[in-house]
């Protein structure tokens, strides 16, 4: 199979990446499972964005307080400078986001120091997906192929050729002049995790097998407030844990001890509020501890956290009368694969996007709702340097005499990416890996 551009992912990243490519590009998106199955599909809380001119030094501020000044100050600022243009895009394209009077509807999460965030109610990933892909659906010279797993990249002297797939168990080359991987996270390794299934670290792993540089990997995100279940089964590998959006806190829920006791100011970074409720559970000896939302209006609740308020009665919680038990959870990856402010990677012919990616602008905690933007903003750039300089790239069709299995590749990435994560995350929350 030859293509101009091979995509691996079909996330925000992926999509976006593909409908900024010149629509004269013969692309090939391949997805490990169907198309919705990705980590952008369960975004609730929204993206953030500066409301004008004078809120970039600010955003860039709260970006770089909450990463730690950690934060790749180059990337950061293009990504506060492109990030409007982006939201004005998808507005373009018919993404539903909320509006009031005064036009798109704004709120607030942790650190944020003003209401910057646009949300479709709380489903947002859902809200951009579908139109993505209904977008992805109308061009021509995008071809999807669900349920088809990368399995490794194709290389020779530190350019990459392509990819090599596995769809009902055949494995085949496909070749392109460009690749892009968005294979999202890591959450699959983790016993609890927020991320969808199909996100298991698979760019990270094809990235340490092939010596391509990577970033941070030492900075993973435990979200404060993953909903909180008794685990059931000690055999499950990974728990996909229900997410309690920090949008919840940002309309002024409140965070209390098992003896209901504040203990923590609820906007803080995500990272200081994990560790101050960690601090908690251990001090009590109850693993959980209680989000408070009743002193909202319930009707106000129920539209505007439909999903939430649906999902926890589904777990006899009612947000608008009772306490949601919460306890800390694997949510994001700050780290990942080292790509420059195009997105390219250290090999040729490789771009890396969204969550796989680390452009640098997280540092070592990322603030709410700046991934859904990263993914944006870095993705379209990738494809404008693609478009660019694509008509020098020449497309090339080595052998590839290895054979892959499914299993085989697999257990073997995931033997290696624990064992790299233990290693990374030592005494720090290392035993949340799976065994
Ligand atoms: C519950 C939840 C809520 C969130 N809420 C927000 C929010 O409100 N705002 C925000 O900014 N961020 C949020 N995030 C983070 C954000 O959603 C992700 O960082 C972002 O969507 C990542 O996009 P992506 O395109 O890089 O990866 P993903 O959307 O995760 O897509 C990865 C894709 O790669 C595919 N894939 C993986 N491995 C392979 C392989 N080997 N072969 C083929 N395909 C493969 C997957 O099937 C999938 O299609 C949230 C995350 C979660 C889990």
């Amino acid at each position: 199979m030859n293509y101009d551009v091979l995509i691996v992912g079909t996330g925000v990243a992926g999509l976006y990446s593909a409908l900024n490519l010149d629509s004269n590009l013969n692309i090939l998106m391949i997805t490990k499972g169907k198309i919705t199955e990705a980590n952008s599909y369960l975004a609730q809380g929204g993206i953030s964005t500066v409301r004008s001119k004078d809120d970039i030094t600010c955003f860039i501020e709260d970006t770089l307080k909450a990463g730690g000044y950690e934060n790749d100050i180059k990337a950061l600022s293009i990504l506060a400078k492109e990030s409007r243009y982006n939201i004005k895009t998808l507005l373009d394209m018919k993404v539903p986001f909320d509006k009031n009077n005064m036009g798109l509807s704004y709120t607030r999460e942790g650190a944020h120091s003003t209401n910057r965030i646009v949300h479709c109610k709380d489903a947002t990933g859902k809200a951009v997906m579908d139109t993505l892909i209904s977008e992805v659906k109308k061009r021509d010279n995008i071809t999807v192929l669900e349920d088809t797993y990368c399995a490794d990249l194709i290389i020779r002297d530190n350019c990459c050729y392509g990819a090599v797939a596995i769809k009902n168990s055949e494995s085949f080359n496909i070749y392109a002049k460009v690749i892009i991987l968005a294979t999202g996270g890591i959450g699959g390794i983790f016993k609890n995790t927020t991320n969808a299934p199909t996100v298991t670290g698979d760019g990270i792993a094809m990235a340490l097998k092939n010596n391509i540089e990577v970033k941070d990997l030492n900075y993973v995100q435990f979200h404060p407030t993953g909903f909180y279940q008794k685990e059931t089964s000690i055999e499950e590998t990974s728990r996909q844990v229900f997410l309690i959006s920090e949008s919840l806190r940002g309309e002024g829920g409140k965070l209390y001890n098992s003896q209901g006791k504040r203990f923590v100011k609820e906007l803080l970074p995500r990272d200081v509020v994990t560790e101050a409720i960690l601090q908690e559970t251990k001090k009590t000896g109850v693993p959980f501890v209680y989000l408070d939302m009743t002193e909202l209006d319930g009707e106000y609740l129920k539209s505007r956290f439909p999903t939430i308020y649906e999902e926890c009665l589904k777990n006899n919680i009612d947000i608008t009368k009772d306490l949601i038990p919460v306890a800390p959870v694997q949510h994001y990856f700050m780290g990942g694969i080292k790509v420059d402010t195009n997105s390219k990677s250290s090999l040729d012919n490789l771009y890396c996007v969204g969550e796989t990616s680390c452009t640098g602008i997280h540092g070592k905690n990322r603030l709410a709702s700046n991934s859904l933007l990263e993914a944006l903003v870095f993705s379209r750039r990738a494809a404008l340097k693609i478009n660019s300089d694509i008509l020098n790239t020449q497309l090339l069709t080595p052998e590839v005499t290895e054979t892959f299995d499914f299993k085989t590749v697999e257990n073997a990435n995931r033997s290696m990416l624990i064992n790299e994560f233990k290693h990374r995350l030592r005494g720090n929350y290392s035993e949340s890996i799976s065994c």
